[in-house]
């Protein structure tokens, strides 16, 4: 349904169709001088050694867990409570994902939780960054550290956002980043690899190219993949890039608007506008009802507000309750954060353009939707 006030949308500016339309007019189309100078641009910007451009957030976090040797049989621990590309990939390479519950907070994996999962099987942690906020990164290091674990670091929802000063996606061993149209920026499709080693970006470079190394293009030395990220797409990406810091300023904004409108209501719990050693890159903008609602009352506001024209969402539905895990041993856990957060999550309108006014409208009729399912009972 298209919706007056969607839950996301794009922000392509002019400069943007040019740097697309530039490529269109030139004739190299894939491999060129957009790759490189967005892959250059990017880890200058997020502070890693190297940036490798991939077709998706997706094919980055697969391409990771190859080149860090995760493989048959190896246990990952990730989050349920995030999207299902995080656990997939584990998949892919035959490893097993081992789910662990959130910090009722933050929504971010939790350290506690993370290290009575660790058996001698563990071979890597999953961090990911939940709606840009970033992870506990110091017990979660740690941990890995003192099992010998590969960490990589799901940044997705989070570029830009930092942990005592450092950006994430530079802890681990990589970083994995996606730029589908309803993160902070987008190539439309695509994502990139931060990677500090040479030598695993190497290997991810010619993962991504159909396992070519240095010979010529029938030349494939190992088992490779087409993840390559064509031109047009890296011009989109580093049109957006040289202006994400006042994306990122606006989405804040847009952030401290709904908080002010919403703070005070006892229905409600808001995600943290600050917290004092990490500055949050907002993707999203997720609240939650509180524990006296069920999830029918929580889908009835969300059905309300759809009848208005306002796009909310659900985030996220637990991976490990997913039709795709149900033949899976994880179909039989129980996670009581993730689970009860995920019954009462709301992500509300949230993109660059929209107006004040909107976010007025939203909170409003918000507001006035619970109070109106209050007598739903499930
Ligand atoms: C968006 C996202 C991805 C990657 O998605 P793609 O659509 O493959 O680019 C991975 N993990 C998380 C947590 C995400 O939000």
């Amino acid at each position: 349904m298209l919706m007056r006030i969607p839950l996301s949308s794009p922000d392509i500016d002019e400069q943007d169709i040019a740097a697309v339309t530039g490529v269109l007019r030139s004739t190299q189309l894939s491999l060129g001088p957009m790759l490189e100078s967005f892959e250059r641009e990017f880890a200058d910007y997020i502070g890693s050694m190297d940036a490798i451009a991939v077709s998706s957030g997706t094919a980055g976090l697969h391409l990771c867990l190859l080149a860090l040797g995760v493989g048959l049989g190896d246990e990952v621990i990730v989050p349920s409570f995030t999207f299902i590309a995080a656990a997939n990939v584990i998949r892919y390479v035959g490893a097993v994902p081992v789910f662990v519950d959130v910090n009722a907070g933050t929504l971010n994996m939790d350290p506690t939780c993370v290290e009575r999962a660790i058996t001698p099987k563990t071979k890597a942690l999953m961090i990911v960054h939940t709606f840009g906020l970033p992870a506990d990164m110091e017990p979660l290091l740690a941990s890995a550290k003192r099992n010998n674990l590969r960490v990589i670091e799901d940044t997705c929802e989070a570029i830009g956002a930092e942990y005592r000063g450092q950006k994430v996606g530079t802890f681990g061993d990589a970083g994995v980043f996606g730029f589908y149209p309803n993160k902070q920026i987008t190539t439309g499709e695509g994502g990139i690899i931060a990677i500090k080693d040479v030598s695993v970006s190497n290997l991810i470079r010619s993962l991504r190219n159909q396992g070519r190394t240095a010979g010529g293009w029938f030349e494939h030395s190992r088992l490779g993949y087409n993840y390559r990220l064509s031109e047009m797409n890296c011009a989109l990406g580093l049109s957006q890039l040289r202006r994400i810091d006042s994306i990122l300023a606006i989405r804040k904004s847009v952030a401290s608007l709904y908080d002010r409108n919403l703070r005070g209501n006892p229905d409600l719990l808001l995600p943290p506008l600050h917290i004092d050693d990490r500055v949050i890159s907002w993707f999203v903008y997720v609240v939650r009802l509180s524990n006296d609602f069920t999830r029918t009352q929580r889908d009835a506001v969300i059905d309300k507000l759809a009848e208005c024209g306002i796009g909310c969402g659900r985030y996220f539905a637990p991976i490990h309750l997913q039709g795709a895990y149900a033949s899976t041993e994880s179909a039989s856990l129980t996670l009581p954060i993730t689970e009860a957060a995920a019954d009462r999550t709301l992500a509300l309108p949230f993109f660059n353009r929209i107006t004040p006014e909107q976010i007025t409208e939203v909170s409003d009729r918000l507001l006035a939707a619970i109070d109106s399912v209050r007598s739903i009972h499930s």
